[in-house]
């Protein structure tokens, strides 16, 4: 099969034998490849910097029998800042592990890979006041172009396009109305003001999402109806989850102090 140049970011490493490398890419051109990358766990190897969740870069992966292997590799971007932050590297490390688990090898989505980088640069760039939202912006987009996205604008049983409605079911997929919430499974109320939010993260893009205001009880609901839409997808749970909600916790108890945690990047061996 040869040698095939790709664009791609680093979404998960495993160690193999003594010095290798397994890395999964999620690459513009095929979707998700694992190649592996001989000597990378060797500090002068020349794929040491680049074996590593989230690097950003051209790779050239020769397919052979089996597991393909890395024959070359260019940084196009190392996201320094969320490398030596620990509240973006959980963020980061929680949309690398949903990109490893959810996605297919070889199945290409350009979409989907914008999505990826797009997030990045926003975990990269942002405030950390403004990451939950902006996070839950992403987990809004992402369902959807997975082809699970909620439906937010009429009832999922029904079609009752009341602006009134005020239940989400994550295991019904969108928006319950009065008429059919008996027999309905896992709806929560939430405000039609809610769901208007959700609107607006899932249809803005990042720039206006950082300076849209939503308030902490509307996070508290959203967040958990995409939690619950996420994992209905998901055949195990996801590790990075509670390293984001420690790191998360971790900064709202240390605000006073005022100084954000800093710090190395612990989690891309997995
Ligand atoms: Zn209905």
């Amino acid at each position: 099969m040869g040698l095939e140049r790709v664009e791609g970011v680093v979404i998960r490493t495993r160690d193999l034998g003594e010095a290798d490398r397994i890395v999964s890419l999620y690459t513009r051109e095929r979707g998700k490849v694992r190649a592996v990358a001989r000597g990378a766990r060797r500090p002068r190897n020349r794929f040491a910097s680049l074996a590593q969740v989230p690097i950003h870069g051209r790779f050239g992966v020769f397919q052979g029998k089996g597991l393909g292997t890395l024959s070359q590799g260019e940084l196009i971007t190392s996201f320094k800042t969320i490398r030596t932050d620990l509240v973006r590297t959980a963020y980061a490390l929680l949309l690398a592990e949903l990109y490893d688990h959810m996605m297919e090898e070889g199945e290409p989505a350009p979409e989907l890979f914008r999505l990826l980088l797009s997030t990045l640069h926003v975990i990269d760039g942002s405030k950390h006041a403004d990451l939950t939202k902006l996070f839950m912006a992403f987990e809004l987009k992402f369902l959807l172009l997975m082809g699970y996205g909620l439906e937010l604008d009429r009832c999922v049983k029904c079609g009752n396009e009341d602006g009134l409605i005020k239940w989400i079911s994550s295991k019904q997929g969108g928006l319950i109305c009065e008429e059919c919430l008996p027999g309905s499974i896992g709806a929560v109320e939430a405000a039609p003001g809610t769901i208007q939010v959700m609107r607006r993260l899932l249809r803005s893009d990042y720039r206006l999402v950082a300076a849209l205001h939503v308030s902490d009880s509307d996070c508290r609901i959203i967040k958990d109806v995409l939690r619950d839409s996420l994992e209905a997808q998901l055949s195990s749970p996801l590790k990075s989850l509670d390293f984001l909600e420690s790191m998360i916790s971790g900064e709202a108890s240390k605000n006073n102090a005022g100084r954000s945690a800093d710090g190395d990047h612990p989690g891309s061996n997995r």
